[in-house]
């Protein structure tokens, strides 16, 4: 072994033995702190996540003081994902930072990655008019943001792993906005925010809960344009909407 063989391994070694000392310094810190008795066993795995936090958890832990303003310029240098390197601008969301009402969509798309802003394409205008609808306006009301904040190539699904890389900001943006009702839009958006795989006529049909917040699913803007069976049913999911936020309604249909 080589002079520079022996002493690379030292190093190797002392990085070892101190990382093993401080561990061993946090369990022992954990002891300490939780009295835990021998005729109730603790969650060894717990604690051993409490100790050794996933790399979610680690970014939700380090947004866990940031305002939406510092929220969004971290998402625009973010690459936590590959999407980032594939983006023109990364689209952190917008809106009122008190809204009563968030919506989610599942990722931006062309129009979206060209301005950094969220819902400005046709779908986006359209879906104006269902808000307007409701008497609910961009300017004052709403905050508007995506599962995925920047956009997947030829508008393909977000893959999972860029979804649960890209969900900590969103539930960040959630618990600063603390809207009073969130409206997913589309299948995609709803099954990363709800953690299922129901179709979307099904998820239609509740209200679910966020972080104790009342969650709507509807059908995505794109998807009513292409399709107009479906103004009806949409049409339905806003009243009900509506309903929840105490908004009086236009009777107009959207
Ligand atoms: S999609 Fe989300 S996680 Fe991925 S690079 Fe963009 S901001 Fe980061």
């Amino acid at each position: 072994m080589t002079q520079s063989d022996c002493e690379q391994k030292r190093k190797a070694v002392e990085f070892a033995l101190t990382a093993t000392y401080n561990l061993a310094n946090e369990v022992q810190h954990y002891i300490d702190e939780h009295s835990l008795k021998e005729d109730n066993p603790p969650d060894f795995l717990a604690i051993a996540q409490q100790l050794v936090p996933g790399e979610q958890q680690q970014m939700e832990h380090s947004l866990e003081r940031s305002s939406l303003g510092q929220i969004a310029e971290i998402i625009t240098t973010c690459v936590q994902c590959p999407l980032g390197k594939l983006r023109q601008h990364a689209v952190p969301g917008e809106g009122a930072a008190d809204a009563s009402l968030m919506v989610v969509g599942e990722g931006p798309g062309r129009d979206e990655d060209a301005t950094g802003r969220p819902f400005v394409g046709r779908a986006g205008k359209y879906f104006d008019t269902w808000l307007s609808a409701i008497g609910i306006s961009r300017e004052y009301n709403v905050f508007i943001t995506n599962i995925v904040k920047c956009r997947p190539p030829q508008n393909r699904n977000p893959y999972p792993e860029e979804a649960h890389a890209c969900l900590p900001y969103l539930k960040r943006q959630i618990a600063l906005v603390k809207p009073d009702a969130i409206l997913c839009l589309g299948k995609v958006a709803a099954n990363y925010l709800l953690e299922t795989k129901a179709a979307l006529h099904a998820m239609r049909t509740t209200i679910h809960r966020v972080s104790n917040i009342p969650v709507l699913v509807t059908y995505h803007p794109a998807a009513v344009l292409r399709n107009s069976d479906l103004r009806a049913p949409v049409w339905e999911d806003l009243k009900r909407l509506a309903a929840i936020l105490n908004l009086p309604l236009d009777q107009g249909r959207s």
